[in-house]
């Protein structure tokens, strides 16, 4: 079932807009039956809160407000929304426009096919620009810069700071808001500039050459292709009322984006990377922080040493994390005390619970496999190494193939496989090697890892054939800065064979996020310790000691 929320965007932003723009973006799309499975709901969040006459009115305001300052370099005329094919048949199509969907897009287009993005939100972009990476990222420096200001600053003698800066959740939320429309409308910008159709709806497959539209409020229709890609990413994890009574009063990661002022206390449950990070931007803002989690410590899937550094240090911090526990029940009222039962009889009060348990892909309701896709067990598309489905000329990149849930993943595999659809023959085969993919974790202090863990190189080539450098140190910048404040460093390489091959590097530490970009090309063109001893050292950095561990 379909509902149809209204919602005037600031006019600032809509002024010039073209027309179907005009009429359409009035209106935020919530299928009911679609929201549990899709990401969809996801982008309700943010223009319910620009409601007029709603208790929102005030975040309306200042949205349009802030809107003005932030739109300056924006595009003046809003480019064109299609609701009616404009070819018979077009090279591409690609169902998602998300950091997938706009890569594979963007690179055909670049070869001169007629290309067509059907995005169901009128948030160009997807997850990552809307409710992942960039607003967590944003989320994540207000959080360090707080916790710099409180805890290193009088280290360094800046003196006259308050002993704990006050964070405006409120308005720094309507200044991130006004800042990602800015992201959505440039997104917008360069798929037209790029001669590429943005088609908005909900796209279904109802033959391997046709994909239906749904617009909201429009009539259905139908794009022709030769080729089309899946791109549709995945959407939070959530359990259900009959699995934990009182689990819909929480919230998850898309929710936190939504949040219009900061929960006092707060209840995380789960161990993953967004757990850790949304946890950590609470704790580090000053919410009462709750942790829970099934096991004995975070990042179970990270190299232990890892694991085994960050979660000391999350409870050195002040975040309560709740060990091999899980969430039984919730009772409250959404908006006000909610009280967590515990596997263990522990109850715990907070005002908001987010749930951070996994994601899903969008593929339900798709017609993937009526026509023909294969999907694994959890929803997934099957993909081979080239990212072609079950059905020849329909393939598929990014989070709904369940591999390697990144951004950078899913525009490196969407823009090769446009190379190699429709790019010259050098690309004939090009695909991307989901090896040695290096990830970061923004939590406080920042973690990085490329390659294999210390288990997965000993299961992979034996106990004998593995050989590890690891080092513990406080960065010179903790120097200054009183013992309690210290935070860790440790860095890992884990080696293998004779020639002491560098398979895998897990760094936590100061400045770990922007540090393992380089060292993971290292990885990738397969530099031995040898390589990495005989690079000079750059001082004084905490770096240096990758290159200097005996
Ligand atoms: C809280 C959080 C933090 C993250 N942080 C990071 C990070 O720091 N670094 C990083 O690399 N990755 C991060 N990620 C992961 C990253 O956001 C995803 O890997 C990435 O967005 C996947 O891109 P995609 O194109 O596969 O899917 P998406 O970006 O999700 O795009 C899919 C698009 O398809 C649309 N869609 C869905 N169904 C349909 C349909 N039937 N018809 C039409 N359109 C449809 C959706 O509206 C969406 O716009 C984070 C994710 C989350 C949730």
């Amino acid at each position: 079932m379909a509902t149809w929320y209204h919602a005037a965007l600031p006019s600032k932003l809509l002024s010039g807009a073209h027309p179907s723009l005009s009429a359409f973006s009035r209106y935020y799309w919530v299928i009911d039956s679609y929201k549990s499975n899709c990401t969809l709901a996801a982008f309700t969040y943010l223009p319910k809160l620009s409601f007029p006459g709603s208790s929102t009115t005030r975040a309306s305001q200042r949205l349009t407000q802030i809107s003005r300052r932030f739109t300056t370099n924006s595009p003046s005329k809003m480019p064109p929304i299609y609701n009616k094919p404009q070819v018979e048949k077009y090279d591409y199509v690609v169902i998602g426009g998300g950091s997938g969907g706009s890569g594979t897009s963007r690179r055909a287009a670049s070869y001169g096919k007629k290309v067509a993005i059907i995005e169901a939100t009128d948030r160009p972009g997807g997850t990552c620009v809307n409710v992942g990476c960039v607003p967590k990222k944003i989320m994540w420096h207000a959080a360090d810069l707080r916790e710099k200001i409180m805890f290193h600053a009088k280290g360094y003698k800046l003196e006259d700071l308050p002993d704990a800066p006050k964070f405006d959740w409120s308005s720094f939320k309507t200044q991130r808001d006004a800042y990602i429309r800015k992201l959505n409308n440039i997104y917008h910008s360069n798929w037209d500039k790029a001669g590429i159709e943005l088609h908005q709806g909900l796209g279904r497959l109802t033959s391997k050459n046709t994909v239906e539209i749904t617009p909201p409020g429009g009539e259905k229709y139908t794009l022709n292709a030769d080729q089309i890609c899946v791109a549709v990413g995945g959407t939070p994890t959530t359990p259900k009322d009959d699995e934990i009574p009182g689990a819909s009063l929480g919230i998850d990661s898309d929710g936190f984006f939504a949040l219009e002022e900061q929960p006092k206390r707060v209840a995380v449950v789960g161990a993953g990377y967004i757990a850790v990070e949304l946890a950590g931007v609470f704790n580090a803002l000053g919410s009462e922080t709750h942790l829970i989690i099934r096991g004995e410590s975070v990042l179970r899937t990270f190299d232990p040493a890892i694991q085994e550094v960050i979660t000391p240090w999350m409870e050195h911090s002040g975040v309560k994390i709740h060990k091999t526990s899980k969430v039984v029940k919730v009772q409250g009222q959404k908006g006000q005390t909610l009280t967590l039962e515990t596997n263990k009889g522990e109850k715990i009060e907070v005002d908001c619970l987010l749930w951070a348990i996994g994601r899903h892909p969008c593929t339900k309701g798709m017609g993937l496999e009526e026509n023909g896709v294969k999907l694994d067990g959890k929803g997934n598309i099957v993909v081979d190494e080239y990212q072609t489905t079950s059905v020849p000329n329909i393939t598929s990149i990014g989070d709904v193939q369940g591999k390697a849930l990144l951004t950078p993943v899913a525009i490196a595999a969407g823009r090769r496989l446009s190379n190699r659809l429709f790019g010259p023959p050098q690309f004939k085969d090009d695909k991307l090697s989901y090896e040695d993919i290096p990830t970061v974790v923004f939590s406080h202090p920042t973690i990085g890892t490329v390659g294999l863990t210390e288990p997965e190189a000993r299961k992979k080539y034996g106990d004998a054939a593995v050989k590890i450098y690891k080092s513990n140190f406080r960065a010179l910048y903790f120097s200054m800065i009183p013992e309690e404040h210290k935070e860790p460093t440790m860095y890992k390489l884990v080696c293998v064979g004779p020639e002491e091959r560098v398979v895998g590097i897990h760094i936590i530490g100061l400045g770990s996020d922007e540090i393992m970009q380089g060292f993971a090309v290292a990885v990738k063109m397969k530099a031995t310790k040898k390589d990495f001893d005989s690079t000079v050292a750059i001082h004084p950095t905490s770096a240096e000691e990758l290159v200097t561990m005996a």
